[in-house]
């Protein structure tokens, strides 16, 4: 087990951030780590990092406990922390050389400058002062950072805010290499991201965890409780007729020949409808179950 959070609270104030939150995450793997803006995402995440403590419970990363001030915790976690805190003032390859310096010194810093410069595909911007730099750059900037000591546990808060779907991508893709062989807990708002890059989803509201599945489990959560079927025929039909078929529960009219059919219950309804449609006279051009997005999952969790 990477990083194991045991019944963690953190007060600010009168206000409970988080509420006795308990995940583990386990080594190797991509956990998407969900939830609206002020949830408890990066204070989380901070006290997973050592930056701030927990008002009580605990946090071990690789078995050692994140409220000591042991210094092998940083040398083990990589952390780009929510929009990205650099030196603008400094060069690209200055700063990496400052940040390396942290971990290690003498001759096996350059080499580990010039590595991290690769794998980030910063080598052409290398000699340019980051605040010069473009968002998607300094995204760059800010994972070569976290990636420079080779750490083994990533935790990436929103590392893709406010870039553009180009730059979304290629920082993406950034994350997936660099993520095989460590351990990654990830905060992001895009959805597309968290399909494509991670194992697990943790969503957090108002700080408490409202769900933890593995990706493939997480739309079981929104299907257990309806069924959805998009349907269109060839002409229009008369809404009171498909309201009339045995399990259905509701219906909507998309436009003059498509509906969205609610059920109830599991039982497939599609073979009714189909059966409605010959009666009255109509042909099915297309019929397919609604399948629910995470986007879904996660409003229906964290609305209200
Ligand atoms: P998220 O990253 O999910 O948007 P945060 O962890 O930043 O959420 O914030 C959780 C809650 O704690 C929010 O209500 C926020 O206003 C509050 N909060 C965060 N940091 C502080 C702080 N330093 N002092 C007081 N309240 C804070
Ligand atoms: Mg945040």
């Amino acid at each position: 087990m990477s990083i194991v959070i045991q019944s963690v609270t953190k007060l600010y104030g009168e206000q409970k951030a988080l509420d006795n939150v308990s995940f583990d995450v386990k080594t190797g793997e991509i956990v998407a780590f969900l939830g609206p803006n002020g949830a408890g995402k990066s204070t989380m995440m901070k006290i997973i990092t050592g930056f701030i403590p927990a008002s009580s419970g605990s946090v071990f990363v690789n078995g050692i406990d994140a409220s000591t001030e042991n210094p092998e915790i940083k040398k083990c976690i990589g952390y780009l922390p929510e929009n990205n805190p650099l030196y603008p003032e400094m060069y690209v390859r200055e700063y990496l050389g400052f940040v390396a310096s942290i971990y290690k010194s003498g001759n096996s810093v350059k080499k580990q400058i010039d590595e991290i410069i690769k794998v980030t595909g910063l080598t052409p911007e290398q000699k340019k002062k980051i605040g010069s730099l473009s968002k998607g750059f300094r995204q760059r900037v800010g994972l070569a950072q976290a990636l420079i000591h080779n750490p083994s546990v990533l935790i990436l808060d929103e590392p893709t805010a406010g870039l553009d779907p180009n730059q979304i991508v290629e920082i993406r893709n950034l994350i997936r290499d660099a993520g095989r062989d460590k351990t990654v807990l990830l905060s992001t708002h895009i959805m597309q991201e968290v399909e494509a890059i991670c194992d697990r989803i943790i969503i957090i509201d108002k700080g408490v965890i409202v769900a933890d599945e593995k990706k493939s489990n997480i739309y079981s959560i929104i299907k257990r409780q309806k069924q959805i079927i998009h349907v269109e025929f060839d002409k229009y039909t008369d809404k009171s007729g498909l309201l009339g078929i045995l399990n259905v529960a509701k219906v909507q009219q998309i436009n003059n020949t498509v509906w969205l059919v609610e059920a109830e219950g599991q039982e497939d309804i599609r073979p009714a409808i189909f059966t409605f449609a010959v009666n009255n006279n109509l042909k099915v051009l297309s019929l397919q179950k609604e399948e629910s997005n995470l986007e879904e999952v996660f409003r229906h969790l964290t609305k209200g």
